[in-house]
């Protein structure tokens, strides 16, 4: 708790707000024919260079926590089964190609109704409660929300250990938003219920959900939002230089579930990242066993 704590002001947040209003056009959409709970794993191969074949995979530890409580938590069917079906098997197809694994580690019940005082329900309800009046059209106010209900309050009660990538899953974590991470603590928080694409806060598919998981933990392992960034020498972010061309077809690129909830991909300068942020994590905290699974 020690060490989060002290770290937690400094923290750098990556909050995950793929440009709202930026959607695919036709044109540019990688999964035109994708449906509601489409979100899957098919990036198309249109590289002209083949990739880089990883035999050193990099496991990594993941563990989900499931939040139990009146107010903000989600219902028993999510629990480890329906994590090591549904869940950790569509998060590694994303990053199977690229050389890592995600390997789980457990996962905890977080059962607040039963355990925490009435300060504790209290600040659950709060939050709650601040969570619902979040302004979409106020992105600023929204980032300081989450980190204020979720990185100062919530998650710090839990989150005692660095040895492990951690994501919390609550029912609800604001409007327009689906997930959330605090890349010094290898903390990602997530909310099985969105706006993002609804009307009305609806539970996202199973496969989106496992889809901004991957993202999330991109986060984690250092990437940001290529979108609409470049490089210092001026070239797009997106640009695939095994194709010769930008490809938005990117799993740091989100999107609403009607639309696939975004991309699939990872591009070179991308995998250099998270490799090396694997390898520096595995150096610190030591290799992990083999998982039969
Ligand atoms: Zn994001």
């Amino acid at each position: 708790m020690c060490v989060f704590a002290c770290t937690c002001v400094y923290v750098r947040v990556r909050a995950c707000m793929c440009t709202p209003t930026f959607y695919w056009t036709a044109a540019l959409c990688p999964r035109p024919g994708a449906l509601m709970g489409g979100c899957v794993s098919q990036a198309p191969d249109v590289a002209s260079q083949p990739r880089p074949v990883y035999t050193d995979v990099l496991q990594l530890p993941l563990r989900f926590h499931f939040f139990r409580s009146e107010t903000m938590g989600v219902p028993l069917d999510v629990d480890e089964a329906w994590f090591m079906l549904k869940i950790l098997p569509q998060i590694n197809t994303y990053y199977k190609k690229h050389g890592i694994r995600w390997e789980s580690s457990g996962c905890v019940e977080l059962n607040v109704a039963e355990s925490a005082s009435e300060e504790n329900m209290a600040m659950c309800a709060e939050a709650r409660a601040k969570t619902n009046k979040i302004n979409r059209q106020n992105a600023a106010g929204n980032n300081d929300i989450r980190r204020e209900v979720f990185l100062k309050t919530l998650v710090p009660q839990y989150k005692t250990h660095l040895d492990t990538y951690d994501v919390y899953l609550f029912d609800f974590i604001g409007d327009g938003f689906q997930g959330v991470t605090w890349f010094d603590t290898r903390t990602v928080v997530m909310g099985l219920r969105s706006t993002k694409g609804y009307t009305s806060p609806t539970r996202r598919p199973d496969a989106c959900l496992a889809k901004t998981a991957a993202h999330e933990l991109g986060h984690a392992l250092g990437l940001g939002h290529p979108k609409g960034k470049t490089h210092p020498d001026g070239v797009s972010q997106l640009f695939d230089t095994r194709s010769g061309r930008e490809n938005p077809d990117n799993l740091m690129c989100g999107g609403k579930d009607s639309n696939g909830g975004g991309g699939t991909d990872l591009l070179q300068w991308q995998v250099d990242i998270v490799r090396k942020e694997a390898r520096n994590f595995l150096d610190a905290y030591g290799p992990r066993p083999i998982s039969s699974a």
